[in-house]
């Protein structure tokens, strides 16, 4: 007998984890495949991976019952001060001229993936295959049929509805015939945490330099999250050098405003390109997350783009629900699709956009986004929009995006 689901949520990154905990208070039965053992370690010491949460991100996890386990540790970004090294662009955003107590916040990771995981074991219309691969999927007529490897043998499991949230190489994506588009910057991210001598723990700074964009983020724990993406031409020299050198190369182009460095972390690359699916959706079939687009992290706008899919599909599943339309069905899931589609174009394409512009040496390049730059600084209209695009806001916003 094959296990019945209504949902079948693939993947247990944070996008699957949300989509997982968005179901909960559903009339569905869902399972979740996850191929690695889950093992989240909250005992790190200085090296561990920082994200940025985004506002309506932050509204999305109160909803979720995530946010208050992680609140303590979460660093509001009070101010997010962007900038052009050597230039005179620059843009200065506050909470306050927004009127929310934050832009955003800054998290350690393992603590969200705790926060989701302590949720998740106590949802009772969950099931979890882990570790188990799905390694196939086929047509069984009003369901999908999912092949699960582990350890233990194969096994099937049926579904009305596969969510597919495994990440931006997604093998499902793939065996559904889904063409995703695929751009290599050529550029990989340097990950590490600073510590500073006086570093001002409530304000973000983007900044774009020569070698390629860096941002310095701030942490409760008295460190600054810290990421450099650089030109593959410099990755080797950058990964090989002294934390001393290297700190000197981050003041270099950071400055002394932070004052001295006083300890740098361990470094980690990550390679870095954009990933975008034509569709997101098929018959029975839904890609969300960095499966359905893997975005530079300059913005550090992945993880929030993900969530808002999880939002969305949320409505879409409990409309289905309320109409007793079958979960799968294309119409259903292609509206689910057009309502998303406004904001993840403009992120994928803004952001593809700004990251072009800001490697470009041509000076009428630099003229020019350092122009916009200043107009985005100065009419406030422009820095407005700006600030609600990275916190989030969207109208018609999904339910789990309103605040209480
Ligand atoms: C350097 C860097 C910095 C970033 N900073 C930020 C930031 O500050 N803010 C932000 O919003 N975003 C940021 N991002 C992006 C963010 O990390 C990702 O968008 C987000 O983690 C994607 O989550 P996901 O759950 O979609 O995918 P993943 O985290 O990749 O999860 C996919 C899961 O699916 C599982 N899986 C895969 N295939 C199968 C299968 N066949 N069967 C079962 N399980 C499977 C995998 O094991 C994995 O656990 C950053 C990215 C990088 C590289």
């Amino acid at each position: 007998m094959t296990e019945q689901f209504d949902i079948v949520i693939v993947g247990g990154g944070v996008v699957g984890n949300a989509m997982a905990l968005a179901c909960r208070d559903l009339s569905v039965s869902v399972a979740q495949v996850e191929v690695k053992q889950v093992s989240v370690r909250t005992d790190f010491d200085y090296d561990v991976r920082t994200i940025g949460v985004a506002y309506t991100s932050r509204t999305l996890l109160k909803h979720l019952n995530v946010w208050p386990h992680v609140a303590p540790v979460a660093a509001p970004i009070s101010s997010l001060h962007i900038s052009d090294a050597g230039h005179f662009g620059k843009v200065r955003m506050h909470a306050s001229e927004q009127g929310v107590d934050a832009l955003g916040f800054v998290i350690e990771m393992p603590y969200l993936l705790q926060a989701m995981q302590n949720e998740l074991q106590t949802q009772e219309n969950l099931t979890t295959f882990c570790p188990y691969q799905v390694s196939a999927l086929a047509d069984g007529g009003d369901h999908t049929e999912l092949t699960l490897d582990g350890e233990q043998g194969t096994k099937t499991i049926g579904a009305k509805l596969v969510i597919a949230a495994d990440g931006q190489f997604s093998s499902l994506r793939q065996h559904e015939g889904i063409e995703a588009q695929h751009w290599d910057y050529e550029q990989t991210a340097i990950v590490a945490n600073l510590s500073f001598s006086h570093a001002d723990n409530r304000v973000a700074f983007e900044r774009f330099t020569p070698e390629g964009p860096l941002a310095v983020l701030p942490l409760t724990s008295g460190r600054s999250g810290f990421i450099w993406t650089l030109e593959n031409r410099y990755i080797d020299e950058f990964m090989a050098m002294s934390d001393d050198a290297f700190a000197q190369k981050v003041l270099d182009r950071f400055g002394y405003r932070f004052g001295e460095i006083t300890r740098v972390g361990k470094r980690r690359g990550y390679p870095v390109a954009l990933i975008k699916a034509e569709e997101t959706v098929k018959p029975r079939f839904v890609v969300i997350g960095n499966a359905a687009q893997s975005i530079h992290p300059i913005a550090a706008q992945g993880m929030n783009l993900g969530l808002r899919d999880v939002a969305q599909l949320r409505e879409h599943i409990k409309s289905a629900l309320q109409s007793k339309a079958d979960l799968g069905a294309l119409d259903g899931l292609s509206t689910y699709s057009r309502a998303r589609q406004r904001d993840r174009m403009s992120l994928v394409r803004g952001i593809d956009v700004a990251v072009r512009a800001f490697r470009n040496p041509l000076s009428g390049v630099i003229k020019a986004r350092n122009s916009i730059l200043l107009a985005l600084e100065l009419i406030p209209g422009a820095k407005s929009h700006l600030a609600k695009r990275a916190m989030g806001l969207q109208t018609p916003a999904p339910e789990l995006c309103v605040e209480d």
